[in-house]
């Protein structure tokens, strides 16, 4: 298989378009055309990484951290980032991150930290917002369900865990072809009556083109109306962070004792106990402490992620538990999550989870 098939099926489960604005998901690092001889999998890109990919045989590094996140004048080996560019380079090897993408995604980082920790009802703690689009079309009757499945194949359609939705009404449409036009049905000249279908159905904005080429593509008419619309409404399978819910309610400390293990945790800070029973846990794998008004807000006992800033612990010891766990920690598992998107497209390929810990903190 091509490593381009393999980033295709990445994205197609986390697509680009999904990432912060600040990151760098992507690929990093070669050209994709080449057949993949195996794909390491990581959370960060370090020389002794690179060396494990080579010792495997491995032409292909999928990480969640970027190693690029800024701009080159040259690429001399002045320090670490630099001596990967030049060692992935000379090796002939392949390096792609999916980041912030990954996390927004359903099904992404968060997902694989509240699966670890046993919840279940897991949502997105914060959706996204402004990201939606109401698509509709008029189509003749006979060629409405042609039309509605390209708009399906294309990402319209998907709500929830439910797809080809689609909300269609019957009415009539009219029109006068002019000079030099090639109408489908009526007469140059003439005004002409057409049963019609209004075809409404959703789509991701960041698909607008994907979904437009189609529309055009499947819509028999020369010149199709259609109409875009923004949509207030939140994308509530696409966003920061997750909550969900334990089985059963599990005491302060035995919660933390058991997230510490889960996670082979160095030093699990926490603020005050308070003898609260814990059983909705609200989450954000790495630097996801924007997220405790959130946390708070929608009612979970506990919030946990990788990074707190000792301002932010103060004032919320009656609100809510706050559990540090390590950014490193906290997203170890992530590549859980490559393994099981390449392994599905690509059954025979040589998969390493990288064995290298490449967290930079210690613990004394
Ligand atoms: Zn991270």
């Amino acid at each position: 298989m091509k490593i381009k098939e393999i980033v295709s099926a990445l994205e197609r489960f986390a697509p680009l378009p999904l990432q912060d604005g600040f990151d760098n998901a992507g690929l990093q690092i070669g050209l994709t055309e080449a057949e993949a001889t195996g794909a390491l999998l990581c959370l960060d890109v370090t020389e002794p990484v690179i060396d494990e990919a080579i010792a495997h045989g491995c032409n292909l590094i999928i990480s969640h951290h970027p190693l690029i996140f800024k701009g080159y004048k040259s690429i001399t080996g002045k320090d670490y980032v630099e001596r990967c560019i030049l060692k992935a380079i000379r090796n002939d090897i392949v390096i792609y991150s999916a980041h912030t993408n990954l996390d927004n995604a359903a099904g992404g980082v968060n997902f694989k930290i509240a699966e670890k920790i046993g919840l279940k009802n897991v949502q997105i703690l914060e959706p996204k917002e402004n990201s939606l689009l109401k698509l509709v079309t008029f189509v003749p009757s006979a060629q409405a369900d042609t039309v509605r499945k390209a708009l399906f194949n294309a990402g319209c359609g998907t709500i929830g865990n439910y797809d080809s939705c689609s909300y269609n009404t019957k009415g009539e449409g009219t029109f006068r072809a002019g000079e030099g036009t090639n109408p489908f049905c009526g007469s140059i000249g003439e005004l002409h009556h057409e049963e019609e279908v209004r075809i409404e159905t959703i789509v991701p904005a960041f698909r607008k083109a994907e979904a437009t080429r189609a529309l055009l593509a499947a819509h028999p008419y020369e010149e199709p109306a259609f109409d875009l619309y923004p949509l207030q409404n939140t994308w509530t399978q696409v966003g920061s962070g997750v909550v969900g819910e334990l089985d059963t309610c599990e005491s302060e400390l035995e919660f933390l004792k058991r997230i510490k293990k889960t996670f082979e945790v160095g030093c699990l800070k926490h603020n005050k106990l308070s003898g609260r029973e814990i059983k909705k846990v609200a989450l954000c794998g790495g630097a996801g402490s924007f997220l405790l008004p959130q946390a708070i807000r929608c009612g979970a006992d506990v919030f946990i992620t990788g990074e707190i800033k000792y301002h932010d612990y103060f004032g919320h010891e009656e609100e809510i538990l706050m559990a540090e766990i390590g950014h490193y920690e906290s997203e170890q598992y992530t590549k859980e999550i490559f393994y099981s998107i390449i392994r599905e497209v690509c059954p025979n390929l040589v998969l390493q989870q990288s064995k290298v810990n490449t967290n930079p903190i210690k613990y004394l």
